[in-house]
């Protein structure tokens, strides 16, 4: 006896046919004599009716939720007003000829059937759920998600196949790769006092498959950074890694932009306008505050830093910019308190404002707006302007978090989904806290070679071949051309105040592969939970993992990480120290 069908596809196709399913109790109920089982498989549901004279009744009298049950029936044409359209199988039931119980199962620590019912799941906490992830697995909403990530995986091997793009896995056990983070560290028993670090991406080895003669490669890939965790971090998440020889940043943008539609047109049905706007760093920052701007809705920044220079208003009369910011609303003194607070936690001394009320600007700074400038920004009656003065970088910052906030509260961000590519990123930034220049994408980024004079005279000015990918708002894939050349690759190094001596211990493979005939080339890495969360319209990557950890990088389920023995510690010449136990 095997199975004929998924319980979710039976259909009217099926009517009058011998079936066998197999899964898992939804729902059983006893209507006076009849039996009711809503049977659960991956596909959905299907209702089985158990009567009284049936051979399976003394079985399906006893079974309970989430039991495991095989049943043969005979499927029937539900009667018109019995029709379920909220279930696919809706218009036929299975009359059951037989019952079996596989399993038994204790009562779950929380319902999983009403989204199989097409009802709404409770709402559970989130470390119940990873605690009982099995049982939580089994939810509808996460079935989806893991389907849709699965497609979403399988249109990427489709795509980059038919490209010519080869995967290729390349070690977690290996040495450091500087992405930014802390890394995660492996001690090596036969090494005693010896440690692998985990990947932080697999950056230096697809560089060396590029000089090794691959051409195109990709990889899904499992990155580790130990970082401080943030609401949507994971200690270990999984990146699309790609890189491809002989190629100038256009083809990567291009190749990635006809990717990423393919993607979602096989994983969603939905059609991706391409190619997506391209718009440099600093117009990002200009007019949105971001780097990676939500381009849902408009809502633009404006530079007014001219019409109040040595003006009578003190505080934006020397201001390196005074940004302005138009909300579409008269907000409230609380509300303009709450965006205040907001630009404050961005780095901005203040939000000035005012109302524009009766054809004239009233309240907040009315009587140091200069003239004209209600016409210059567009304002209309009942509308309020927002201002933002200082230096630069904190001030399009703090005003384009108070523009995010304004586009949530109000509402204004359009259905679907907004792509665009931000390029021209300045290579360096200087980090106040070490005192030097530091690299903004990763060491082995080829600045713009327009700009190579000035790699030591004025770091800060140069621009990277380095590129993001933004999806309403989130930098979603990233990458750059690199450094081919040995001796750029060194000049870069040395900017960024890595030694020869230091340089050749820790890049120094990369150095000799660079020095054995590289080709030109570049590529991206995809943040694919991030990609398949906004696929599905999920906040949190959390829910497109099948095993996530917690906001402590905990996992609730393994109880990862945890304590070990004496012995492996031991094996691995490694002692701790007693007063952090
Ligand atoms: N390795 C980079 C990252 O993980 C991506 C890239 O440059 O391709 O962000």
């Amino acid at each position: 006896m095997r199975r004929t069908h998924y319980c979710g596809n039976v259909n009217t196709s099926n009517v009058n046919e011998q079936v066998v399913l197999e899964g898992w109790v939804n729902r059983r109920r006893d209507l006076g004599g009849l039996i009711f089982i809503d049977l659960r498989d991956r596909e959905g549901l299907v209702q089985v009716v158990v009567q009284p004279e049936s051979p399976a009744y003394a079985e399906a009298d006893r079974v309970r939720s989430e039991w495991v049950v095989r049943v043969t029936g005979t499927v029937r044409a539900r009667p018109a007003e019995q029709v379920n359209a909220r279930i696919a199988s809706g218009e036929v039931e299975v009359v059951a000829e037989g019952l079996e119980v596989l399993a038994e199962a204790k009562t779950p620590p929380f319902p999983v059937d009403a989204a199989w019912r097409g009802e709404e799941d409770q709402a559970v906490s989130e470390d119940i759920r990873m605690r009982y992830r099995v049982v939580d697995l089994r939810r509808r909403a996460l079935q989806r998600n893991l389907r849709l990530r699965h497609k979403v995986v399988a249109a990427i091997y489709r795509f980059l196949d038919q490209e010519g793009f080869i995967s290729v896995e390349t070690p977690f056990l290996t040495r450091s790769t500087p992405e930014g983070a802390r890394d995660f560290l492996v001690p090596s028993r036969l090494q005693p006092g010896q440690f692998y670090a985990l990947p932080q991406s697999p950056q230096l080895f697809k560089q060396m498959l590029m000089v090794a003669g691959y051409d195109r490669y990709f990889q899904i890939a499992r990155c580790f950074r130990d970082e401080d965790l943030r609401a949507d971090r994971q200690p270990d998440f999984t990146q699309l890694d790609l890189e491809m020889s002989f190629v100038d940043q256009e083809d990567v943008l291009e190749l990635n932009e006809r990717l990423a539609a393919y993607v979602f047109e096989e994983a969603l049905g939905v059609e991706l306008p391409i190619p997506f706007p391209r718009m440099t760093y600093a117009e990002a920052m200009n007019r949105y505050g971001s780097d990676k701007p939500d381009l849902r809705f408009g809502l633009e920044m404006r530079d007014v830093t001219e019409r109040f220079r040595g003006g009578e208003f003190r505080a934006f009369a020397g201001a390196e910019v005074v940004k302005a910011l138009v909300a579409p609303a008269a907000l409230s003194r609380r509300e303009i308190e709450e965006l205040e607070a907001i630009a404050k936690g961005k780095g901005a001394a203040g939000l000035a404002w005012s109302r524009y009320e009766g054809g004239a600007f009233s309240g907040g700074i009315a009587k140091f707006i200069p003239e004209g400038l209600a016409r210059e920004l567009g304002v209309q009656e009942g509308q309020t302007a927002l201002f933002v003065a200082g230096p630069w970088r904190k001030s399009v910052e703090s005003l384009g978090a108070v523009r995010l906030e304004l586009g949530k509260r109000l509402g204004l961000a359009e259905e679907g989904f907004k792509f665009l590519w931000v390029v021209d990123f300045p290579l360096l930034e200087w980090d106040e806290e070490n005192g030097r220049w530091t690299y903004m994408h990763h060491p082995f980024t080829s600045p713009n070679l327009e700009d190579l004079e000035l790699l030591e005279r004025d770091p800060g000015k140069v621009r990277a071949r380095a590129y993001d990918m933004v999806m309403n708002g989130t930098e979603v894939g990233g990458g750059s051309i690199r450094i081919h050349r040995r001796d750029l690759q060194e000049r870069m190094f040395a900017l960024l105040g890595i030694g020869p001596e230091e340089a050749q211990e820790k890049f120094g493979f990369l150095l000799e592969a660079l020095s054995f005939g590289a080709p030109p080339h570049g590529g991206i890495a995809w943040g694919l939970d991030r990609w398949v969360a906004n696929m599905a319209g999920e906040d949190s990557i959390r829910e497109v993992i099948a095993f996530p950890k917690n906001k402590e990088g905990r996992d609730p389920l393994t109880e990862a990480p945890s304590p070990v023995a004496e012995a492996q510690l031991a094996e691995l010449g490694i002692a701790l120290r007693k007063s952090d136990g």
